[in-house]
C-alpha cells in the first residue's frame, strides 16, 4: 500500500533523521511490530530495517507522520516528541564540533542564542526540506518556517528539535512555544524563551555569569561566525 503523500510531486529533501529517529522512538516505546505497522502504513516498510543514510525525499517523513497519527493517534504526540529529541541529540553528538559546543555553553545566554539561531538558519534545509526558515533573535526569539512540509498537530517534532537544541546548548529550561497563527497559512512560528538569566548575568558584554564563574569566557570578538562550523547535513 502506498501512501497518498508519496504520490504527490517531489518537493525537497530532508535529513534522514526525520525518518531514522521516528523508527527508533516507536520501536523503543511500542516494540518493533508497531514500528513495522507505521512504516508499512506509510508505504515504506523497508526503511525501518534499511533507513536512509543521506538526505531523503521529504515525502517519506510526511507519509510516516501521517501514518503515525493514523495508526497510533493517542501516542503520536509523545512519539513525535521523542523522535524530535533524538534528532536534536544526534545533531549535538555528531554535527556540532566539541569546541563549538563549548563556546555555546560558555557564552552568555543571549550571545549563545544568537549563534545557535544563525546555525539553525544556515542548516535549516536539512530539517525543513522545501520550507524556508528565518530566525530572529530577541526575547522571545522567533524561528519561522514557511511552507513547513512536516506540519503536524502543534508541530511537535520541530518544537522538540528546537527545545532540545536550546536546552542542551544554550540554557537549561529554555521554552519553545509553537504559535502557528491563524491567517498565516503555511507559516509555522516557534517562540524561543530563555529562562531568566542567573544572578549577575548581563547581556553579551556583561561581566559575570554563573556558568562562567571559574572559567575564562570568550569575548564577542573571539567568537567566529558559528555558521561556518556547522558542516554536513544536520538532521
Ligand atoms: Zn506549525
Amino acid at each position: 500500500m502506498t501512501s497518498p503523500a508519496l504520490n504527490t510531486p517531489p518537493n525537497g529533501k530532508i535529513g534522514p533523521n526525520a525518518v531514522i529517529q521516528l523508527g527508533h522512538a516507536v520501536t523503543d516505546r511500542l516494540g518493533q511490530a508497531e514500528a513495522v505497522r507505521v512504516f508499512s502504513h506509510a508505504g515504506v516498510p523497508d526503511m525501518l530495517e534499511t533507513p536512509p543514510e543521506d538526505m531523503t525525499d521529504e515525502r517519506v517523513p510526511v507519509a510516516l507522520y501521517q501514518a503515525l497519527w493514523h495508526v497510533h493517534p493517542k501516542e503520536a504526540p509523545t512519539l513525535a516528541h521523542d523522535a524530535g529529541v533524538r534528532t536534536a541529540d544526534y545533531v549535538i553528538a555528531n554535527r556540532i564540533p566539541g569546541f563549538v559546543k563549548g563556546i555555546l555553553r560558555l557564552a552568555p545566554q543571549r550571545l549563545a542564542q544568537r549563534l545557535l539561531l544563525k546555525a539553525i538558519k544556515k542548516n535549516a534545509w536539512t530539517f525543513v526540506g522545501s520550507g524556508q526558515c528565518e530566525t530572529t533573535p530577541g526575547s522571545p526569539a522567533m524561528i519561522t518556517v514557511k511552507d513547513n512540509p512536516l506540519v503536524m498537530p502543534d508541530c511537535v517534532w520541530h518544537s522538540a528539535v528546537f527545545t532540545r537544541l536550546f536546552d542542551q546548548l544554550v540554557a537549561r529550561g529554555t521554552e519553545v512555544r509553537h504559535v502557528c497563527g491563524k491567517g498565516d497559512a503555511g507559516l509555522c512560528k516557534f517562540e524561543v524563551t530563555l529562562p531568566d538569566a542567573p544572578d549577575g548575568e548581563k547581556d553579551d558584554n556583561g561581566p559575570k555569569t554563573k556558568r562562567l564563574r571559574n572559567q575564562s569566557r570568550p569575548t564577542v570578538h573571539e567568537l567566529p561566525d558559528s555558521a561556518a562550523f556547522f558542516t554536513g547535513h544536520w538532521a
